[in-house]
């Protein structure tokens, strides 16, 4: 119960990552704020938390600077602190054509959500960790902002701008006792990766999957929620300005081909 009588806002709950920490800080005793533009989903992620009284929920564009002021202050004014904000909702694009062909609207697309999403939210709640000398932000950024390969490139560079946002964000925070740290996800099966998936399986090469990773596997949900859990715990409070690949090994290894 490390989040007993703490408030923890969870963007992208309604599905994959986000749904898995919103559950895991949930079950670890939080008040969780859960916001995503998918109010549907939202709706019935609440129905599988049992203690209502702990739960707000909000659908919010996280690129829409106003929406996410309002967000975090209704937070606030509900549970009168926030002491984790797990930065997670993101977007594909789906988008792997190379940089001489990548629509420039699909660059302002992926960093809205993927970069000032993060950055609106980390603006407003560190606002409130200051006031109180206390909070964690935690940011999910990729593989794909450490290497090439993974994503697309403007999902890949809005991975690694959200990864300098860590290490920029923790050197402003740090001497109020706001700490910032980011997970790195590798291959995860998510509402995001579903077509990857979908592909494999007709293919019949499920197997394949993950399979360049040293684990030898795709990773699920659960496994990034209980690492972004430790780094938004106080398990983790000498640790700031980190970016922890949660991959199975994957940046690890030079992984040649062959
Ligand atoms: P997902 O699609 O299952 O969940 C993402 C959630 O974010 C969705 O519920 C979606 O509605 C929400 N969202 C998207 N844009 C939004 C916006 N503008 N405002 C509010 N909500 C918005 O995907 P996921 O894999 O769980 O993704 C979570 C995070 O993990 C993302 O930042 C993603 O880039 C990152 N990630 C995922 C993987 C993977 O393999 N799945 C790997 C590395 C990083």
């Amino acid at each position: 119960m490390r989040f007993e009588n703490k408030v923890a806002i969870i963007t992208g709950a309604a599905s994959g990552i986000g749904r898995a920490t919103a559950l895991r800080l949930a079950q670890e005793g939080a008040c969780v704020a859960l916001v995503d533009r998918n109010e549907d989903g939202l709706t019935e992620l609440a129905a599988q938390i049992p203690d209502a009284s702990k739960i707000w929920l909000r659908a919010v564009d996280i690129a829409c600077e106003e929406e996410v002021e309002r967000c975090v202050n209704d937070v606030f004014v509900r549970f009168g602190r926030i002491d984790a904000m797990c930065n997670n909702a993101g977007i594909s694009g789906g988008d792997y054509s190379a940089i001489t062909d990548t629509d420039t609207g699909v660059w302002h697309q992926i960093l809205a959500v993927n970069l000032m999403g993060a950055v609106h939210f980390s603006k407003y709640a560190s606002r409130i960790m200051c006031e109180q000398r206390s909070g964690a932000i935690v940011n999910t950024a990729s593989v794909a902002g450490v290497r090439s390969g993974a994503g697309g490139n403007a999902y890949s560079a809005s991975k690694a701008a959200v990864i300098n946002l860590t290490m920029t964000s923790a050197c402003d925070l740090g001497q109020w006792n706001v700490r910032v740290n980011a997970v790195c996800p590798g291959l995860i099966e998510t509402g995001m990766t579903a077509p990857v998936f979908e592909r494999a399986r007709a293919a019949q090469k499920e197997d394949k999957l993950g399979s360049r990773c040293e684990l030898r596997r795709y990773g699920r949900p659960e496994e990034v929620a209980a690492v972004i859990a430790f780094l938004a715990s106080d398990d983790a409070s000498y640790v700031t300005g980190q970016a922890l690949p949660v991959d199975g090994g994957n940046t690890a290894s030079l992984n040649l081909p062959g």
